[in-house]
């Protein structure tokens, strides 16, 4: 057995160039909003990528997915080079990355039906399903993601918005993928869908022994569904690691943050420290923070982290979070001379 990763992203970097009228005058400015990625996916595990709304999440999923060309970085899949695959690979590729999107209105052809749209990605990939069998295997699809055989004559247009993700689920599905990236699937759902979709999502995951990343602005929505999490401020990822220590012993400022933000145990409450609540806006992603990015809203900010920008590196060899901050929490006492004020 080789522990190659599944997916390995490296440094990955999405500028965009926007107009910048800062000042008065019109110029060009660079967006930021990926800003040297990096983390490693297993196969079969869930990785939950949460951060506020505008911190890049969505970029970095369709940079890894090639919808978008990153500025810089690597993408490997299964070792090999995702920037560097022909056409004929990339389609292949594509095959075993499937995605989720936020609006499940906007993502289904209405003309449509329901079996059509299942069935769309095998006129692509030609070699999955013989035609014959297209019938028997979009109904056991349907009855997979809790939807009827039955539904399959009928158009997107008579669904709910909780039953159209399932169909997304479905057709994402239909072609045996490795990794689904599931993008806020769930926040255009009304509350009480949600959960069923998030429990469909992590259902089909263990059936099938796909890898997911899970994109949300709320940690809460992710954490039950991950192995792994992923903490992204302004296009820099700040924190990760498995789930249960991210949540017992969040180490960036940011992290505990967002912990205050989202219902957690009494106990997760006093690992946490006090309740935090995040004040100001996201900075922009045109003129980030210098050094850390996260220091024009963060109560342990010092000096130095104006100056420098932290690496995303675990405390110590045993330590299996990574943490992008000077002073992370439960660390303070190991940088005697550093120790913030209070
Ligand atoms: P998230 O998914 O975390 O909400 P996004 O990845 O959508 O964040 O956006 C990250 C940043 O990149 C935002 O500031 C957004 O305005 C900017 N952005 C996204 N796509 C483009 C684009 N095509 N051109 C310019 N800026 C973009
Ligand atoms: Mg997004």
């Amino acid at each position: 057995m080789s522990d190659e990763p599944l997916l390995r992203v490296e440094n990955l970097t999405k500028h965009y160039v926007v107009d910048d009228t800062r000042g008065g005058r019109r110029g060009a400015a660079l967006l930021r909003a990926v800003d040297g990625v990096s983390f490693d996916l297993a196969a079969g595990e869930t990785l939950g990528l949460v951060g506020e709304s505008g911190c890049g999440k969505s970029t970095l999923a369709q940079t890894l997915l090639r919808l978008v060309e990153p500025t810089s970085g690597h993408v490997y899949f299964r070792g090999q080079d995702v920037l560097a695959m022909s056409r004929r690979e990339l389609k292949e590729f594509r095959k075993h990355v499937q995605v989720v999107f936020q609006d499940p209105f906007e993502s289904l052809n209405p003309r449509k039906t329901v079996g059509q749209i299942i069935a769309e990605p095998w006129t692509i990939h030609r070699d999955l399903v013989p035609k014959s069998k297209w019938r028997i295997r979009t109904s056991e699809l349907l009855e997979l993601v809790g939807l009827r055989p039955e539904h399959l004559d009928r158009y997107p247009g008579q669904f709910s918005g909780g039953q159209r993700q399932r169909i997304g689920i479905a057709r994402a599905v239909a072609v045996a993928p490795q990794l689904l990236i599931c993008d806020e699937p769930v926040s255009a759902l009304d509350v009480s869908v949600q959960a069923q979709i998030l429990n469909l999502i992590h259902d089909v995951q263990l059936e099938l022994g796909l890898a997911v990343i899970f994109i949300s602005h709320d940690l809460g929505v992710v954490r039950h569904v991950s192995d792994r999490i992923g903490v992204m401020y302004l296009g820099r990822m700040m924190e990760y690691g498995d789930e249960s220590d991210v949540f017992e012993r969040p180490r960036h400022p940011y992290t505990e943050a967002l912990i205050s933000s989202v219902p957690v145990s009494r106990a997760e409450r006093q690992a946490a420290g006090p309740r935090r609540i995040l004040t100001g806006d996201l900075p922009s992603p045109v003129n980030p923070p210098s050094g850390c990015r996260f220091r024009t809203r963060c109560w342990r900010a010092q000096a130095l982290c104006a100056e420098e920008e932290p690496l995303l590196q675990a405390q110590h060899a045993d330590d299996p979070t990574q943490v992008s901050c000077h002073f992370p929490s439960g660390a303070l006492s190991t940088t005697p001379g550093l120790q913030p004020s209070q």
